[in-house]
């Protein structure tokens, strides 16, 4: 099942019955909308100004090192104008949004850091590439040859790159600006469409192209964490650090626009054990842990109400129309929920809450508490958004490999724990609850023999 939201528009027009389809539109002014996407790490809010509804998202971003590259902040608001006043430069097919600031703590604290310090350009997991050389690390290159270990405790830390990733489950093209290298270049990692956009930015800004980023290697890069799942992502760096260099983006994004259907491909759908994994779905399952962590995909991607869903070995994955653009737009399904319903052994005492202090982090929203192995693996796989709170304590019972294990229930997923080699894996709640739906459907007759 191929999840295409055109192909729905369109079937929906030819069932209308127009003889005559009605002609492209450019975008309205009422396709112009401002919203916050979430939050950084002191509270600031994050705001996007999307101008036009296409199936192209392009998404530029503006501002990551926060204060010494203010003007790639005024440069993003002064394109929010521009686009604001005359949406109809935007094509039909095209839905450019604009992130004024991903970094607004580094902008008000006055340095290149987030709240944190860590550098936001370094922080990605840009170890889904081909290319080992710029895999994420602590130690990172940075501004004026300075080393530092700025790339975060883990790969995609920080709570402004958790936003950017999700924004971009479905974007065909990402523009990240810095200043003030005066090159344009695209993802380091061999891939032809971020190389096109980046000469033909550095073509039309008049900016020099550059294959690489000349001084360094870029470790944990946003350029590359997005070229890695196919989107074409640059990095222009203007000439000055203080002024806006308005006309030659402009110039650059206008050109952009003229050939988004050339320049900015449309994202693809994943193959996986056979089955087709719809682009933004796919796009979550690899750059949160592939087969490892959610398992294959047992069937194919089924419609719902709300846009669509694909169950895996360990998770369900939803794709929610109604939630395009926001941080939810892709999420697990809480299969971690209804399999706690059936819970008919350990369930009394995993369910009590512990009474006085507990080690680790107590949820007051559940009232229970993740700790050790399983808080570690909670907050570097995601945290809330890709798992869910806490619904009991540890507990042990018979895992589904048939091991006494310790596990926990969580909203989306059970977590057990493999003493073997310390690690922890997710229970396959998305066997188990296909299996259970299997069970439920009337017996066919041809069954019955
Ligand atoms: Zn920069």
């Amino acid at each position: 099942m191929k999840h295409c939201l055109i192909c729905f528009l369109g079937m929906a027009l030819v069932l209308a019955g127009a003889g005559a389809l009605p002609a492209p539109r450019r975008a309205a002014a009422t396709d112009v909308r401002t919203f916050v996407l979430g939050y950084s790490a002191q509270g600031r809010p994050i705001e996007v100004t999307q101008v036009g509804a296409g199936p192209r998202k392009l998404v530029v971003v503006g501002n990551t090192h926060g204060a010494p590259e203010a003007n790639t902040y005024r440069l993003t608001v002064e394109l929010i104008e521009h686009f604001r006043a005359t949406p109809t430069l935007v094509p039909p097919g095209v839905r450019l949004a604009f992130i004024p600031s991903i970094n607004p703590d580094g902008l008000a604290l006055g340095w290149r850091f987030d709240a944190a310090g860590v550098d936001l350009n370094r922080n990605m997991n840009t170890n889904l590439d081909a290319c080992p050389e710029n895999d994420w690390r602590v130690t990172v290159q940075g501004a004026y040859g300075i080393v530092s270990d700025t790339g975060g405790p883990y790969p995609d830390s920080q709570p402004e790159v958790r936003l950017l990733r999700s924004f971009l489950w479905d974007a065909a093209g990402a523009i990240f600006l810095h200043s003030n290298a005066g090159l344009v270049f695209p993802a380091s990692c061999e891939h032809a469409p971020s190389i096109a956009l980046a000469e033909r930015y550095a073509g039309s800004a008049g900016y020099a192209y550059s294959r690489l980023w000349p001084n360094y290697t870029i470790t944990g890069g946003m350029h590359d964490w997005a070229g890695s799942l196919g989107i074409a992502a640059i990095t222009p760096e203007l000439v000055t650090g203080d002024q806006t260099e308005f006309a030659q983006n402009l110039a650059a994004l206008q050109a952009v626009l003229a050939d988004a259907e050339a320049l900015l491909p449309l994202p693809e759908d994943g193959l996986v054990a056979g089955l087709s994994v719809p682009a933004p779905v796919y796009r979550y399952w690899r750059a949160l842990g592939g087969e490892e962590r959610f398992g294959p995909p047992l069937q194919a991607a089924r419609v719902t109400p709300a846009g669509l869903s694909q169950t895996f070995r360990n998770v369900s994955i939803a794709l929610r129309d109604d939630l395009r653009d926001t941080p939810y737009y892709v999420q697990p399904e809480p299969l971690g929920v209804a399999a706690l319903r059936d819970l008919a052994y350990g369930g009394a005492e995993a369910l009590a809450e512990p009474a006085g202090e507990v080690e680790g982090r107590r949820f007051l929203e559940t009232g229970h508490t993740l700790r050790g192995a399983f808080l570690d693996f909670w907050e570097r796989g995601g945290g809330v958004e890709v798992f869910g709170l806490p619904l009991s304590e540890e507990f042990t019972t018979i895992a589904a490999d048939g091991q006494p294990r310790v596990v926990q229930y969580l909203e989306r997923v059970v977590l057990a724990f493999y003493p073997e080699d310390g690690g922890v894996r997710l229970e396959p709640l998305g066997a188990r609850a296909l299996a259970l739906e299997r069970l439920k459907q009337p017996t066919a007759p041809l069954m019955v023999r």
